[in-house]
């Protein structure tokens, strides 16, 4: 299986102003010390709260915002520090499906410059090849011709998240990251957009990361999940394990929340304690421990790292290691 996207201890630390003079008095570690690896052709999912960091994880790695610390690899490429000039051509391979179609899309545009946009910022192509292009991707993401002409308001929220997915295929890329595509749509219209997701990928083989809050909407779409806490990645795993035996004590709350269909696998809903600490002043040791049902002494004092369980399945967390790091044999 081929890498497309390497993350090597990442982060992004954030300075956080205060006083008279509007000093730096701190850091929020937004991103802080993150290694993965993103499979060509797969969907990697990222759940987490709001200031997981799980948003400014995606921005990261298409460089819309610079890391402070560590290193991106695309496609055998470090773009760690690529200068705007010699990232143009690689913008195109990469693009970003946001959550607010209203938000992403400018209304003064018709629907038709609206994706045609990216290819004229590429430049590699004749306007009537741009336009033929334009028509064939709106026929991609089910709408018809004459939608090329109307503006954005013109569309559903739903039809407006298809012309924003049009619009990032416009310059035929390798990797999309959804920044929570389908949260601000309609539940029966959510599974319409994820069914055209996965549809795309199919075509174009794409690579996927889907960024959400919420397990149950990554559940269907993604190959492997991880999950996010406070900057950090408690957990990731392929799906089926993960959704199945989540292994990290938050994982566990997290899916035990989700309502189950099946009556007789009904799970006991486990409550977590308190809200997310703040991201500039978090808990030391395991930044879950204040949230934590099994937390422990040692947790307090040392921070889990990411352990290999076998069978790609990785968890920050002292309950499946010994002392000396080495891991614990999970009994099932
Ligand atoms: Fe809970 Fe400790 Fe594991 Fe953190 S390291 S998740 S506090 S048991
Ligand atoms: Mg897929």
């Amino acid at each position: 299986r081929e890498t497309l996207v390497e993350v090597r201890n990442l982060k992004k630390y954030f300075p956080v102003k205060g006083g008279l003079i509007q000093r730096t008095v701190g850091h929020v570690k937004a991103v802080d010390d993150i290694s993965f690896d993103i499979y060509k052709g797969e969907t990697l999912g990222i759940v987490g709260e709001s200031g997981s960091g799980k948003s400014t994880m995606g921005r990261l790695l298409i460089r819309l915002l610079d890391p402070t610390e560590g290193q991106i690899t695309f496609n055998g490429q470090n773009i760690t520090k690529l200068p705007n000039r010699k990232l143009r051509p690689l913008r195109k391979q990469m693009q970003m499906v946001f959550q607010d179609p209203y938000a992403s899309l400018n209304p003064r545009m018709t629907v038709g410059e609206l994706i045609e946009e990216p290819m004229i910022v590429q430049n590699t192509m004749k306007s009537a090849e741009r336009k033929a292009k334009v028509i064939e991707l709106l026929g991609k993401v089910g709408l018809n011709e004459q939608a090329r002409m109307k503006y954005p308001h013109e569309f559903s929220g739903g039809q407006r998240q298809r012309i924003g997915i049009a619009r990032a295929l416009s310059t035929r890329p390798d990797f999309i990251i959804g920044d929570e595509p389908v949260s601000a749509l309609d539940v029966s219209v959510q599974s319409q957009v994820l069914n055209l997701m996965a549809d795309l990928q199919d075509e174009y083989k794409l690579t996927y990361l889907f960024i959400a809050h919420d397990l149950s909407v990554v559940k269907h779409i993604s190959d492997r999940v991880a999950v996010m806490y406070l900057g950090r990645i408690a957990e990731i795993a392929p799906k089926d394990a993960l959704y199945s035996e989540p292994l990290h004590p938050y994982t566990q709350a997290l899916i035990s929340a989700i309502p189950s269909t099946d009556v007789t696998k009904k799970r006991e809903k486990i409550r977590l304690e308190g809200d997310l600490p703040s991201p500039s002043n978090p808990p030391s040791g395991c930044s879950f421990r204040t949230r934590c049902p099994k937390a422990h002494e040692r947790c307090a004092i040392e921070r889990p790292e990411l352990t290999d369980m076998g069978n790609e399945h990785f968890v920050a967390c002292h309950l499946y290691t010994n002392e000396d790091g080495t891991k614990k044999e999970i009994i099932h």
